[in-house]
């Protein structure tokens, strides 16, 4: 068997994390290393897949979902607009092999610099 990644282990509350949302399917929290004033991460709770790219040939549904529940975090977050970025082999900087979308934005909504 495999070590369970990072994101198992959150997913099994075996190490903490910022869980700004969750349901039957995914979990989304706040990354440990933010490289955005708003920088979070949906994850399913399946470990199945290591990339987008397995998801998306085997449970297009799942990968919908995460893609609803980012733009809803974002919608909430910075006001809608945000970068989702899915990296896919170490080539490309994905460290986690455990499927998981970033959602950055700059929490700037309009008005709210007064
Ligand atoms: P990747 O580089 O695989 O696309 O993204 C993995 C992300 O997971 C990185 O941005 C990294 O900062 C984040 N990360 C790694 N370990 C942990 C952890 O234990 N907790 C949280 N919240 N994020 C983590």
């Amino acid at each position: 068997m495999a070590e369970p990644t990072v994101f198992e282990r959150i997913v099994a509350r075996e190490i903490p994390a910022d869980i700004v949302y969750e349901d039957d399917r995914v979990i989304a929290f706040t990354d440990v290393a933010p490289k955005a004033p708003v920088h979070l991460l949906v994850v399913p709770k399946t470990a199945a897949y290591r990339n987008v790219g397995e998801l998306a040939g085997a449970d297009p549904q799942l990968l919908a979902h995460i893609v609803d529940v980012a733009q809803k975090l974002a919608d909430e977050r910075t006001g809608g607009d945000h970068r989702l970025i899915f990296n896919t082999g170490e080539d490309a900087g994905q460290t986690v092999f455990h499927v998981h979308a970033h959602v950055l934005g700059t929490g700037l909504q309009e008005g709210s610099l007064g």
